[in-house]
């Protein structure tokens, strides 16, 4: 595909010519056009696949110059800000926007000249704010409103000016939300801000021959059994068990630990803080494995895990290459083991079929049944036994098998 295709204006495809860039990259061939029709889009791809002209390109197709602040862009770091002010000056070489850069540590008063006739902005959330609060800024023109690395930013703990300076801008103004993942405080502010946005997401993150994916048909009563057995047997380095539910999460960490494994859980619950805690000693090496529901991992940053354990599939067939993509990263080796019940098989199908995910099956395991506690938190206090036996055997049910 050539950037003509995708409808650009002649002064940036000559433009992108002389940085030497003449083909769209995957994920700006999917964000472009829902960019250019004017849409809320939220792009996910990963790092250095050209998420700046993603979102700069249709941006500069739908200003016009020198009719006020229609653009703002909003980024993490100084460095980030001035770097995406710098490539998209480099698109408009041949038009004539004014560009302001804004970021916290320099004096202000330059900042309110420059602000003042620009057409786009590019700035840090807190200098950003400063101005805004001090009437330096008039928001109330913009047309597009940009977040870059939002994940980022919300690492960061942005997310209140975000959430502040957005609403100085009108209602329906455009927004462009972009990241490498997206976790529950994006959601937020999707859900906040955004009308009916689209989702675009590159390929595959995940290289095919460094993950190897797996599934076991089971059932749901030996489930947990199968999990020990599994743990036992892979002796994983850093595993994580993904559950769609908190309660899940709850039920497996407290079952995982009678049986003596070394485990710490994330679920939306526990307060961030908590959530990076956990994080830092799963890093550290001093929690092996990790049970998590898969929202309150999103946003965080998990590495050199080694295992991967859909413990149940959510109903999001995009959830799941979210989840796999926490291992095998830059490199590395990595498995994704699911284990599938009947009631799984549609997600899961759809799944294969979406992202042509490459998976095998394993063969049907000897395994010690072992009893489980179902019940849930509150429960568990009361002094009655309420245990359920893993190991009824209640008749094999038809496998998964890809169509
Ligand atoms: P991201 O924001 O996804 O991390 P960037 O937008 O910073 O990625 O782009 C990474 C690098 O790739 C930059 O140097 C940019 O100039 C270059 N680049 C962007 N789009 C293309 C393209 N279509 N072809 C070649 N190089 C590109
Ligand atoms: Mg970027």
């Amino acid at each position: 595909m050539k950037f003509e295709q995708l409808g650009l204006r002649p002064e940036l495809v000559r433009a992108l010519q002389e940085m030497g860039i003449t083909e769209p990259t995957d994920i700006q061939g999917k964000a472009i056009p829902p960019i250019k029709e004017g849409k809320d889009v939220i792009v996910i791809s990963k790092t250095g696949s050209g998420k700046t002209a993603a979102f700069g390109l249709p941006m500069l197709e739908s200003i016009t110059p020198h009719k006020g602040l229609q653009g703002i862009i909003l980024a993490p770091t100084r460095e980030l800000a001035v770097q995406i002010s710098q490539e998209l000056q480099k698109f408009a070489k041949f038009l004539h926007f004014r560009f302001a850069t804004i970021y916290g540590g320099v004096s202000l008063i330059p900042q309110v000249k420059e602000m003042e006739r620009a057409d786009i902005l590019v700035g840090t959330p807190g200098r950003v704010l400063d101005h805004l609060k001090r009437r330096n800024l008039d928001l109330t023109k913009i047309r597009c409103a940009v977040l870059d690395e939002a994940d980022k930013m919300v690492e960061m703990g942005f997310i209140e000016d975000i959430t502040e300076i957005l609403q100085s801008t009108p209602e329906y103004r455009q927004m462009v939300l972009l990241g490498a993942t997206i976790s529950t405080e994006i959601e937020h502010l999707q859900g906040h801000f955004m009308h009916d946005p689209v989702t675009v997401e590159a390929e595959r993150q995940v290289k095919e021959e460094y993950l190897q994916q797996y599934y076991y048909n089971t059932e749901r009563h030996e489930k947990f059994s199968l999990l020990v057995h599994l743990l036992k047997k892979e002796k994983p380095e850093r595993a994580i068990i993904f559950c769609s539910a908190r309660h899940t999460v709850e039920l497996i960490t407290r079952n995982l630990r009678r049986y003596g494994f070394g485990i710490e859980m994330i679920h939306g619950k526990l307060s961030q803080n908590r959530r990076l805690q956990v994080i830092d000693a799963f890093h550290k090496g001093k929690i092996p494995i990790l049970v998590a529901s898969a929202v309150a991992a999103r946003g965080l940053h998990i590495e050199k895990v080694t295992h991967i354990i859909n413990y149940d599939l959510s109903q999001d067939p995009q959830e799941y290459i979210h989840r796999v993509g926490r291992t095998a990263r830059a490199g590395e080796s990595g498995k994704a083991f699911t284990l599938l019940e009947r009631r799984d098989y549609d997600v899961f199908d759809a799944i294969l079929r979406r992202y042509r995910v490459k998976v095998e099956e394993m063969p049907p395991e000897n395994f010690q049944r072992l009893q489980f506690d179902a019940r849930r938190e509150e429960e568990h206090r009361r002094p009655q036994s309420h245990f359920r036996s893993s190991g009824n055997f209640q008749g094999r049910r038809a496998p998964f098998r890809r169509h």
